[in-house]
């Protein structure tokens, strides 16, 4: 049973009842669920936990889906987190892990985040769903919108990589094609919602996506029986898996599950567009628009985000940091985990690699340290990727 007990701002503290559809404060900032720790037994919980099926509404007790039978589930979560220990050894690491996101369904993290979002869509009535994507969100949302019997539109850029787009369409969704970026998208989908009466899943804009990515961090504690790794590296675009899972130690912390020691949480951006960097470098509370952003990692094509101060206060109160990588280090860092541990991922996944590197190198991270690498998505979905990859020197 859910503990979900209201909705709370993150900017100005307003409560709001659980149970009704909403999307930002009226403040204009995102809503965190908050939950009533309390009342749950705790460690009753988490011994019965590795028996129940190995999804993320294993986790449900802190999830905010009241009703089960609105739960709509493609097998989401609890993906492998791999001990890389070739990777490892080259890097004079012995606790390097991977935790390979690619495993979900639609072939990236977004999965996560969209199938607790559907779910509470189905339960507060909803039927018309609509969302901005450069990537994988849409994808995503077209698929468990399939499952649940809801309606599903799509505005993603021109230049959203093929497979991207097909996905989408093959899920029955419509796909709206907007020059521009992603924030772009989301200004033509808002200018269009209220007419259609399009419910707006947009990241933030939406408080329960948040809610299903913070469980990557409840499964790597789980995974690593109950420790807490050092640090975590994070690509990071809109900011949901950084913020929910920073959201998730506090969550444990008061579960009692961990002690007060939190990850350092380190956020990767693409040198192409990395408002979070820039801001985070020049110890500004929220991030300007980047600019002309552009980058293979679709995921990273960000320009501006709604929860960026939540960001950077969880990059700075984890005492981590943030930094951007170029391109073809991305792609040098996704060759080298298919040719040292065995999969293919995305660039955003490579870019967490590419940091790590940086971070040991100028001294930011020892080879001692426990390290958890996120690699959100499939590299099998950037057929454009590897198509160049595999025409590229080193083959
Ligand atoms: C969306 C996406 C990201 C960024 O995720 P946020 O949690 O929104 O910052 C990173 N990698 C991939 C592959 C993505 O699709
Ligand atoms: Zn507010």
């Amino acid at each position: 049973m859910s503990a979900v007990s209201h909705l709370e701002c993150a900017r100005c503290a307003k409560q709001y009842e659980a149970g009704r559809v909403y999307n930002l404060c009226a403040c204009g900032s995102p809503l965190w669920v908050r939950y009533d720790l309390k009342r749950l037994d705790a460690a009753r919980w988490r011994e019965q936990l590795t028996a129940r099926p190995p999804t993320l509404w294993r986790y449900r007790e802190v999830l905010p889906v009241r009703d089960q039978s609105c739960i709509t589930s493609l097998g989401e979560g609890c993906t492998p987190l791999l001990h890389a220990r070739r990777l490892g050894e080259k890097l004079g690491m012995a606790s390097l892990y991977l935790k390979d996101e690619s495993l979900n369904p639609t072939g990236s993290f977004k999965a996560r985040g969209l199938a607790v979002a559907v779910s509470m869509a189905k339960e507060l009535g909803l039927e018309r769903l609509a969302v901005p994507s450069a990537g994988n969100a849409g994808g995503a949302l077209a698929a468990y919108a399939a499952q649940a019997g809801l309606a599903a539109t799509v505005f993603m850029p021109e230049a959203t990589p093929l497979v991207n787009r097909m996905e989408c369409r093959l899920f029955g969704a419509e796909v709206i094609l907007v020059p521009g970026s992603i924030k772009d998208c989301a200004r033509a989908l808002r200018e269009r919602a209220t007419s259609k009466d399009w419910f707006d899943c947009s990241t933030l804009r939406e408080p329960y996506r948040l809610e299903g990515k913070k469980t990557m961090a409840y499964e790597v504690v789980e995974q690593l029986l109950g420790r807490v790794p050092d640090a975590m590296i994070y690509p990071t675009g809109g900011g949901t898996g950084l913020i929910g899972m920073w959201k998730a130690f506090e969550e444990m912390q008061q579960l009692g599950w961990i002690g007060e020691r939190r990850p350092r949480m380190f956020a990767v951006q693409a040198s192409g567009c990395a408002p979070i960097v820039r801001a985070y470098a020049q110890g500004a509370l929220q991030a300007e628009e980047w600019l002309d952003p552009e980058t293979i990692a679709s995921g990273l094509r960000v320009p501006s985000a709604i929860g960026d101060f939540l960001m950077l206060r969880a990059l700075r109160e984890s005492r981590g940091g943030a930094l951007a990588v170029e391109d073809g280090a991305m792609l040098a860092a996704v060759r080298e985990l298919a040719e040292e541990e065995g999969v293919i991922t995305s660039p955003e996944g490579g870019a967490a690699l590419a940091a790590l590197r940086r971070l040991l190198a100028d001294g930011h991270l020892s080879g001692l340290e426990t390290v958890v690498l996120f690699l959100t998505a499939s590299g099998y979905k950037y057929v454009e990727v590897l198509d160049a990859l595999a025409k590229s020197p080193g083959n």
